[in-house]
Parts: C-alpha cells; sequence; structure tokens
C-alpha cells in the first residue's frame, strides 16, 4: 500500500521529541497562548523572513482574521481564485464581503495576474491569492496592481511554508500572510493551527488582539474579534517539526525530480497522457503537493485506489460553482481553466518518506492504465 500522505512515518522519526515537549506543555499545565506560542512565533517568524508572526487557531481562521482586520466588511469586494481550498472565499463571504473570482493560469493552477485588473471595481477592497500546491502565485504584477490601485494583497499561504519567490519567502511580501498548520499540511500540528505573518507594527497589533476578542487589558474589547487562539500544545509540536522542515522540503522537491525522470522514461508524457506540474521558476517550490494533469482522470484514480494507490483531486468542484455560493450568479464556463483543473487534475503520494521503490511502483502502475 502507499498511501498519499503517512504521518505515522514522519512521527517515528521524532516522537522521543515530540513526546518530551508535550510532557513540558502539560507539567507548565499553560495550554492558551504563552511562552511556549511566544517561543514558536519567534522562530517562525525567522523561518517565515518576516518581521511579525501571530500565531492562530486555524488557516481558517488566519484569512478571516486577516480579512476583518483590513476592516472587509458587506458590500466589500475581494479578488480570489475559484481554484483553491473552500476557506480562501469562504473567509470573505463570511464577512458579508463577495468574492470576485479570477480565472487561473493552467500551468501552476495560480490566479492569472493579467486577468485581475478587470475584475477590480470600486468595492474592490483586496487582493487574495493562493500560492497553490506549494509554488508561489506570480506576486510581482499582483503587487504592482494593489499598489497603484490601493488595495491590500493577502497571501493565502496554507500550502506554501518555506516556498520562495524571487528569492523571498512567501507570506510577508504582501500585506499579511495566511498559513495553516492542518496535520496534513507540510508543517502540521497534531491538531487545528495556523499563523498570521506581516511587516507592518501596527496591523500585527490589530491581529494580536483580534486574536483574544479585541481585548486589551483582558475584559476592555477595543475590537470585536474572536477566539482566534494558537494552543501551546500545538505551538510546542510545531516548534519539535519546524526544525526538520527544511530536511522534509528537499526530500519532497528530490521526489518531484525522480517523479519527472520516471515519468519521462515511462513514455507517458511523449504520449500525451500524463502532464508534469511545471515549476515556473519563481523560487523555491515546496511541493505540498505533486499533481499530474491526466487523461480520463476519475478512472485512473479509481484503477490506483485498487491497486492501493492513495491518489487525491484537489478540488473536483470549482469555488464558484459550490452550492452555497450560487447567489453570487457565477455559471458553467466562467473560469474554464478552473474547471478543466478541477476534471483533468489528480495529486499522487510526494511526501518525504515516500521511497524510489514506491515511486516506481505509482509510475509503473499508471503506465499499466495507459497501455
Ligand atoms: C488548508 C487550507 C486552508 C485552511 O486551513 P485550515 O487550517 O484547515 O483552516 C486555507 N487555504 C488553503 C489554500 C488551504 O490549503
Amino acid at each position: 500500500m502507499i498511501p498519499l500522505l503517512d504521518l505515522q512515518a514522519q512521527y517515528e522519526g521524532i516522537r522521543a521529541e515530540i513526546l518530551a515537549a508535550v510532557n513540558r506543555v502539560l507539567e507548565s499545565q499553560q495550554f492558551i497562548l504563552g511562552p511556549e506560542v511566544e517561543a514558536f512565533e519567534s522562530e517562525i517568524a525567522a523561518y517565515c523572513q518576516a518581521p511579525y508572526a501571530i500565531g492562530v487557531s486555524s488557516g481558517s481562521d488566519a484569512l478571516l482574521a486577516a480579512l476583518m482586520a483590513l476592516d472587509v466588511g458587506p458590500g466589500d469586494e475581494v479578488i480570489t481564485t475559484p481554484y483553491s481550498f473552500f476557506a480562501t472565499a469562504g473567509a470573505a463571504a463570511r464577512l458579508g464581503a463577495r468574492p470576485v473570482f479570477v480565472d487561473i493560469e493552467p500551468r501552476a493552477y495560480n490566479i492569472d495576474p493579467e486577468l485581475v485588473e478587470a475584475a477590480i471595481t470600486p468595492r474592490t477592497r483586496a487582493i487574495l491569492p493562493v500560492h497553490l500546491y506549494g509554488q508561489a502565485a506570480h506576486l510581482a504584477p499582483l503587487l504592482e496592481i494593489a499598489a497603484r490601485r490601493g488595495l491590500a494583497l493577502i497571501e493565502d499561504a496554507a500550502q506554501a511554508i518555506g516556498a520562495e519567490y524571487q528569492g523571498r519567502r512567501v507570506g510577508a511580501l504582501g500585506t499579511v500572510g495566511c498559513f495553516s498548520f492542518f496535520p496534513s499540511k507540510n508543517l502540521g500540528a497534531y491538531g487545528d493551527a495556523g499563523l498570521l505573518t506581516c511587516a507592518d507594527a501596527a496591523l500585527a497589533e490589530r491581529l494580536r488582539l483580534l486574536r483574544v476578542h479585541g481585548a486589551a487589558p483582558k475584559y476592555h474589547h477595543r475590537l470585536v474579534g474572536g477566539n482566534f487562539r494558537l494552543d501551546a500544545l500545538q505551538a510546542a509540536v510545531l516548534r519539535v517539526k519546524l526544525k526538520y522542515l527544511d530536511d522534509w522540503t528537499e526530500a519532497r522537491r528530490q521526489n518531484a525530480a525522480r517523479y519527472r525522470r520516471l515519468f519521462e522514461e515511462s513514455g507517458l508524457l511523449a504520449s500525451g497522457a500524463v502532464g508534469l506540474p511545471e515549476d515556473l521558476g519563481y523560487g523555491r517550490h515546496i511541493y505540498h503537493q505533486y499533481v499530474l494533469r491526466v487523461q480520463r482522470r476519475d478512472e485512473l484514480q479509481a484503477f490506483l485506489k485498487a491497486r492501493q494507490i492513495g491518489t487525491e483531486v484537489y478540488y473536483p468542484v470549482p469555488l464558484h460553482l459550490q452550492e452555497c455560493f450560487r447567489n453570487l450568479g457565477y455559471a458553467h464556463g466562467d473560469f474554464p481553466e478552473a474547471e478543466r483543473a478541477a476534471a483533468e487534475t489528480l495529486a499522487i503520494p510526494i511526501y518525504p518518506e515516500l521511497s524510489e521503490v514506491q515511486q516506481e511502483e505509482v509510475v509503473a502502475r499508471i503506465a499499466e492504465f495507459y497501455a
């Protein structure tokens, strides 16, 4: 069996350190924020090359708090991609703002900067690109548009911890960055957790306030925020894992290079049956997912499942076609590249502990399917 992700294998290598870290928190009996969270924040800020890092309860709450900090609300519009996890657009909708979708460019699956300007209206408040699958969105043109039009740029970096764009880590390149430590992310907690990054001191202060119901001091509420706090237990786990993150990322990158060689040798690329993820050369791609573009996707997935090879479709229904967004008035055909990606892509295992033999097996089975 080759799972899509093997967190057990990762745990084997760090068990003693994790248990010691968890025990340290239990002995301290300090479970919410506190020194463990502060230590994590300063370590992860350095890792992300961000002046400020604020630990929060999840990636979804990071997005929500970022939009709240920027006063996005009813009547406002947020330009984003229709091809992402739901939380990206859901955060805007939860605040009464309207997600305005712009199609992706088909090679990296990220928002197409050339289509953004036409979507701006007097109500637009922010551009919200996603660094999907671990590759940075093309930020330079987006930052230029945001600056010229007076818009915030919020990075959904949930899948991109440690990814780089033109030599700099994602997350603090725009106004604010949002990360997720959902267990299956490249840096995964043992439960829900997330992070905000930014370069502006006043914004960081606002985000810290929003995290604790806007209270400073306690019981004196300057803003209406929420409970967006990071648990000390999760911070302790993340501090252990952060030390290994670059090794894990390097292993993912090596696995990606090996897949490229194996797929080339298989003849599947020449025949056009399979397309590989493209690294557009903006900077370090961290391969959160390794996503193929394939013919007869659903049949291939069933074939691999029957042979105990784990795969996943990210994401089968683009956001503009979700039932809960029917009120936005979008229709089939509005974003052809996102719709094509939703129909043609399949993620295969890329996790760091994946062996060469396992990769050969995955490619051999795919070749068997198309033979
Ligand atoms: C995982 C993810 C989120 C949400 O993170 P949670 O921690 O699960 O709330 C948001 N955006 C993207 C692109 C994600 O992949």
